[in-house]
């Protein structure tokens, strides 16, 4: 046979080889054992190998051997130091044709316990490339002696650079999946991205839209409270619950459950497929909420957070992606709206409530600055229950169509509006004329509590502001009283340990509220001039019966005794909480037991007209 057709016959079996589906398909074990099986049967070899350059380089290791009775044996090394003339040999020329392999200076290393132990005679030797770096070798042994040919050496080279390029390919498709890593999933929890989420939901739509049956449900998980955990407990732990909600939702099992993904910072999202009947996707976010809620053990702290959910349905509720994603956040917003940790169905008003939001806040904004925002006061009895000690004055605001709203209404709107600030200016302006008010009838009112919000002890300012407004209605800093929260004092500690204590020497003295909700640290509560802890009423109302809340509010008891700091209760309701209360030396009760917040004259007429 001429050489070439020999080469034709050659570089055609190997076309046929690697072109096929079917090898393009297999692992890579496989398609080096077709490889090598051709090249030996091809060229009537006893035994082909595929040898690999490790990291360090410092010898090589095959891969794969085909012998011919099939025994493919164990993996095993050639070191450099062992051979150091067959790995220059290989650096050097490449391809390596060696006819007398036990006496060629650059295989006769081998000898004494490979090659004559063997019968090798002549090898043939082509190299891989991995880019331009040479990362292994295609290697041919013959138990008898040869002088290669040349379409024998070419079909070898084109062997090994089959296995360059598969290896080339394999990188690439290693860089591909890392980069759709990248793209298509988060990193901290491993669960798809939003883009994923997008591209799976116009999927499914598009499945359900041409079959004309089927259903989807999204269902929008927001982690209450994770804002205080790191301002608290700082970003790591945040992100540690972040992780830690990750791993129960793919845990759970669901019905209909499919792609899960993180789609923001605190915020999750589940695509239900078919069961998506309501009382199915109650069950479903009961289960979600509740593994949740399940107490997350980090680093010493026992961290328990809720979350609120939204639930849209399509084709029920909407037709396209983005009005689905849409639907189910403000499903989610109208659960936390609701008071959080729930669960919300989308309904089409809810889309109302959405658009009319930015009307509230111009809204809202007008009756700031035209100061017709007004101030209901709710008595703190004292131990008895029997005695006002002093009054919290909390905002109203007289709607002109939807009448009055609770501050949950709308300090929400004042917050993403950046109104806090302002809002806060105009209640302590209104405090200080129903006092003035008050003073000019000889009426002497009790000390005045006045909540402050995190946007407004962060303001060096505040103090200045504070006194100015008292200065023009005459009331003295000691009449008055403020509520900071446990989240507002989270912030930078010199900026507020100046700001509060400047309204101390002043005169007013200062509450913490809302205790036991957030993560204030000891240390913390330690340095700011605090005289008062608000325990709030989410431990009250369960008392006594619940021996979690009970043993929480006796420890806040216990603290502010230790610290000096006086307590009173909130959402004091029935006998039963004014009794336990009182037996475990809470000092002070608010609650609805007593009375609701009253509008300033009714306050007057209820409480003070005898004096
Ligand atoms: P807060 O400071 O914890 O105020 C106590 C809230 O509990 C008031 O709700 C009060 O009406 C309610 N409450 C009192 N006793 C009971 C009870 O026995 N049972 C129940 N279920 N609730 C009771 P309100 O007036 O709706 O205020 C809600 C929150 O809005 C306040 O919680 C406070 O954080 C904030 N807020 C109110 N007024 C102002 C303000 O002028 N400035 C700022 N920054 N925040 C305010
Ligand atoms: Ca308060
Ligand atoms: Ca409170």
């Amino acid at each position: 046979m001429q050489d070439t057709d020999t080469f034709v016959i050659f570089h055609k079996a190997l076309m046929e080889l690697s072109h096929s589906p079917a090898f393009i398909d297999k692992k890579r074990p496989q398609k080096l054992a077709d490889l090598t099986a051709l090249c030996a049967k091809l060229l009537n070899v006893d035994r082909v190998s595929v040898w690999q350059f490790p990291e360090e380089r410092d010898r090589i290791v095959s891969e794969w051997l085909h012998t011919a009775d099939g025994v493919t044996g164990e993996t095993s090394s050639l070191y450099q130091s062992d051979n150091p003339d067959y790995f220059e040999a290989l650096e050097t020329e490449r391809v390596l044709t060696v006819e007398d392999a036990q006496n060629d200076q650059r295989t006769r290393a081998f000898t004494p316990g490979y090659l004559a132990t063997l019968g090798i005679l002549s090898m043939l030797d082509a190299p891989v490339f991995d880019g331009a770096r040479l990362s292994g070798v295609v290697c041919l042994e013959s138990t008898t002696r040869r002088e290669w040919s040349l379409p024998e050496i070419s079909f070898v080279i084109a062997i090994a650079d089959t296995i360059s390029l598969i290896n080339t390919h394999e990188a690439w498709l290693c860089s591909k999946q890392a980069l759709e890593y990248v793209t298509r999933y988060d990193s901290l929890t491993g669960l798809s991205n939003i883009d994923s989420l997008r591209d799976r939901i116009s999927h499914l739509a598009s499945k359900i839209e041409r079959r004309g049956f089927g259903s989807l449900a999204l269902i929008w998980i927001d982690v209450d409270r994770l804002k205080s955990i790191n301002d608290g407990l700082g970003p790591q732990v945040g992100d540690n619950v972040i992780a830690e909600v990750g791993r129960r939702l793919k845990q759970t099992t669901m019905p209909g459950k499919d792609l899960l993904a993180r789609i923001g910072g605190d915020e999750y999202a589940l695509i239900v497929r078919d069961h998506t009947m309501r009382d199915s996707l109650e069950l479903t976010a009961s289960k979600i909420r509740q593994e949740i809620s399940k107490p997350i053990r980090l680093s010493g702290h026992s961290i328990s957070v809720g979350a609120s959910l939204g639930i849209c349905h399509l084709p029920g509720d909407c037709e396209t992606t983005e009005e689905l994603l849409r639907g189910a956040e403000a499903a989610m917003y109208n659960a936390k709206h609701r008071g959080r940790n729930r669960a919300c169905f989308y309904d089409s008003s809810i889309q109302v409530t959405a658009r009319s939001r930015f009307a509230l806040e111009n809204e809202l904004r007008a009756a700031i600055k035209n100061h017709t925002l007004d101030v209901f006061y709710q008595p703190i009895m004292n131990a008895t229950g029997l005695k006002i000690e002093s009054l919290e004055a909390l905002v109203r605001w007289q709607h002109p169509e939807r009448g009055w709203l609770s501050p949950i209404e709308f300090l929400g709107i004042a917050r993403s509006g950046g109104l806090m600030y302002s809002l806060g200016e105009c209640v302590l302006r209104r405090v200080c004329e129903h006092w003035k008010m008050a003073h000019d009838q000889d009426v002497t009112l009790p000390e005045i509590s006045v909540n402050l919000a995190a946007e407004q002890v962060l303001v060096p300012e505040l103090p200045g502001l504070i006194r100015e407004t008292c200065g023009v209605y005459e009331v003295p800093l000691s009449a008055l009283h403020f509520e900071v929260t446990e989240d507002a004092i989270q912030g930078d500690l010199g900026t507020l340990t100046d700001i509060l204590e400047e309204l101390v020497a002043d005169g007013a003295s200062l509450a913490i509220d809302d205790f036991g909700t957030g993560y204030s640290s000891l240390s913390r509560l330690k340095s700011l001039p605090f005289s008062r802890i608000k325990i709030d009423r989410s431990f009250i109302s369960n008392l006594p019966d619940d021996e979690d809340d009970c043993a929480i509010t006796l420890s806040i008891i216990g603290l502010a005794r230790g610290l000096g700091l006086s307590v009173v209760a909130e959402g004091v309701e029935t006998e039963a909480h004014e009794q336990w209360l009182r037996n475990q030396g809470c000092d002070y009760l608010q609650g609805y037991r007593y009375s609701r917040p009253l509008p300033f004259e009714k306050l007057i007429e209820q409480y003070f007209s005898a004096l």
